[in-house]
């Protein structure tokens, strides 16, 4: 029992620390999704300044609520408003049939749109059951014949969204609710235990009862036997003495017997309850671990994605804090790579993206860390390295990605590739070994490009 209840107890320990990385995702997501509104608010300012004021008013709801109280499901309903105002528009000016009535900027807002929407829903970290609805509407986005309304495709931006949203709360939901289930069953085994020491209890008043009735008969058999008058009395009072000691023996046996039936019923309501909760558990934490992989991988390249590296970031700095070995940080930007989409499309832009990906992966160290933070970006954590030994590295991987010729489609592209490099100070806030690996990237990108360039 003991055994069962520990084990029990470390996994209500490991599943309340699951629910905690549920819920700092569930923000991570909300902030995500906050970027992803202001960003289609531009656009939408952009092309109907009628909206000016409900786009104001949404911005600000973003703007003012911090985390604690903002509340996703107001701002979801005032969106849905605003695409509703936005739909109204566009009916009483269809653009393609009065292109000079009035000067509606559809294919504008359209570009715009196709501009950004494409990458934030790459950002958005998304189950498998979402993915194919993600790809439709990239696929449609990026489809230069299709002629969906612009406040359709928001619409249905903000609907993957708020279902992603939904998707997590019902895990929560559920997590809650089986965590709830746990607790029950702990507490049922500590009552069962706590029945178990009464019985113990109880089981040894019944055999010092049964004790001390049986020494009282038998002392009394021998005052009987100096006591009585003849034979016969002296053999029915023994007989009476020996049917009440067996009479004892026997309520003591079938008491016995009783408790013992129960212990043993409630044992198997017990191991039941603990079989059903194991299953659940194992269910349970296949379905997290395998929705938490996907949240942390970003979908194009396969590589950890911001989110992962915001987790890892922290542990790497608490580690070389600990051990006191030094932790660079790389900021890498692809170079014009605008160019390579504008070019020869997206497509041939995401290929980049992946060699890039793979390369960086191959040519670091296991205990390093890259992911896409977002757009062309990549950032890597180098542990246990300087910021001179994290030059090396670096300029091995853009001398690498500098000789490395890519086909697509018949044709040969190459790439290049720039870096800014920051070593951690002791105490220094994860932003501002950031804004200094910036500036060195800011600074490689002025220098002309394709070079590596270390921090102040
Ligand atoms: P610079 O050398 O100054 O970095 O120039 P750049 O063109 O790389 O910089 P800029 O930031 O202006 O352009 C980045 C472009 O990256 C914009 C966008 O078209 C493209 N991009 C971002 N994310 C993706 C993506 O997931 N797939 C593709 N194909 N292109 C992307
Ligand atoms: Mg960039
Ligand atoms: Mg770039």
């Amino acid at each position: 029992m003991t055994v069962q209840e520990d084990d029990y107890r470390q996994r209500y320990n490991s599943l309340l620390r699951e629910f905690t990385e549920l819920e700092d995702q569930q923000d991570a997501l909300e902030r995500l999704i906050k970027n992803a509104i202001t960003r289609l608010l531009f656009a939408v300012d952009k092309a109907y300044p009628e909206l000016n004021e409900p786009v104001a008013s949404l911005r600000d709801q973003l703007r003012n609520a911090d985390s604690a109280d903002f509340d996703i499901n107001a701002v979801g309903q005032s969106l849905g408003d605003l695409g509703e105002q936005i739909r109204e528009l566009e009916a009483l000016s269809p653009p393609p049939a009065q292109p000079n009535e009035r000067q509606r900027p559809a294919a504008d807002t359209r570009a715009q749109i196709q501009a950004t929407l494409p990458l934030l829903l790459d950002r958005i970290a998304i189950t498998e059951q979402l993915e194919d609805r993600r790809t439709r509407l990239i696929q449609t986005l990026e489809d230069p014949n299709d002629d969906t309304l612009p406040s359709i495709l928001i619409d249905r931006a903000a609907g993957l969204v708020n279902d992603m949203r939904q998707q997590i709360e019902r895990e929560k939901t559920d997590l809650t609710r089986f965590l709830a289930q746990v607790t029950q069953a702990l507490a049922d085994i500590d009552e069962h235990t706590q029945h178990q020491i009464v019985d113990a209890e109880h089981q040894r008043a019944a055999r010092e009862q049964l004790n001390r009735s049986v020494e009282d008969q038998v002392g009394s058999i021998s005052e009987d036997l100096s006591n009585a008058p003849d034979l016969d009395t002296l053999k029915s009072t023994l007989n009476e003495r020996i049917e009440r000691i067996r009479s004892h023996l026997s309520e003591f046996h079938q008491s016995e017997e009783d408790r013992l039936a129960k212990v043993e019923q409630d044992n198997q309501r017990l191991r039941e309850r603990v079989i059903s909760l194991e299953k659940h558990t194992r269910l349970l934490q296949t379905r997290l671990k395998s929705s938490e992989e996907k949240m942390l991988r970003d979908n194009l390249t396969g590589i950890p994605n911001r989110l992962a590296f915001n987790e890892r970031i922290k542990i790497e700095i608490a580690r070389s804090k600990r051990e006191e070995h030094p932790l660079t940080l790389a900021i890498w930007d692809i170079d014009h790579f605008k160019r390579i989409n504008d070019e020869y499309g997206h497509q041939a832009g995401d290929k980049a993206l992946i060699i890039v990906s793979k390369t960086l992966m191959k040519l670091i160290r296991e205990i390093d860390m890259v992911a896409r933070f977002g757009g062309e970006e990549f950032v890597m954590l180098l542990p246990e390295t300087d910021a001179e030994g994290a030059k090396v590295v670096a300029e091995r991987i853009r001398n690498k990605l500098a000789r490395t010729v890519f086909r697509y489609q018949e044709q040969k592209l190459s790439i290049t590739i720039s870096c800014g490099l920051a070593q951690f100070k002791p105490g220094e806030s994860i932003e501002s070994v950031f804004s200094r690996a910036d500036k060195a990237l800011y600074q490689a990108k002025e220098q002309g490009r394709n070079q590596c360039v270390l921090a102040q």
